[in-house]
């Protein structure tokens, strides 16, 4: 529970609005980016609006933050050919927009990529 305006990965957790979702257990939901910035571009999302972001998942939940990362390489598997970019944007001035905790998925042909 928050007492803040749901986030928009909450109200996809809740089906109250559409996503393509590729993976789901009790406590991880993925899902394609609505925007991708790759042939493969999915979001890791834990369920829980506990954590804003990956430093405060990390330090309260680091099991939770394991779970993330392994179902990022399973997705890469599945998606491509298992390599895999996981970026977390922390704060604003990170591009961050989406205060919930998320990894983004990058993957199926960023050999050429910058980190930018
Ligand atoms: P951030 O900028 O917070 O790291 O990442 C938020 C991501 O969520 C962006 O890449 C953006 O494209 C994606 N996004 C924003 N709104 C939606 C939506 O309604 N559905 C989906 N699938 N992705 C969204």
């Amino acid at each position: 529970m928050t007492t803040s305006e749901p986030t928009i990965f909450e109200r996809i957790i809740a089906r109250e609005i559409p996503a393509d979702i590729v993976h789901e257990t009790d406590t991880v939901i993925a899902f394609r980016d609505i925007a991708p910035k790759a042939p493969v571009h999915l979001l890791v999302v834990p369920k829980t609006a506990q954590y804003r972001n990956v430093a405060e998942l990390a330090a309260g939940d680091p099991g939770l933050l394991a779970e993330v990362v392994a179902v990022a390489q399973e997705l890469a598997r599945e998606h491509a050919d298992g390599e895999f970019r996981l970026v977390f944007n922390t704060g604003p001035n990170a591009g961050q927009t989406v205060f919930h905790v998320h990894a983004h998925v990058l993957a199926g042909g960023l050999a050429e990529g910058t980190l930018a």
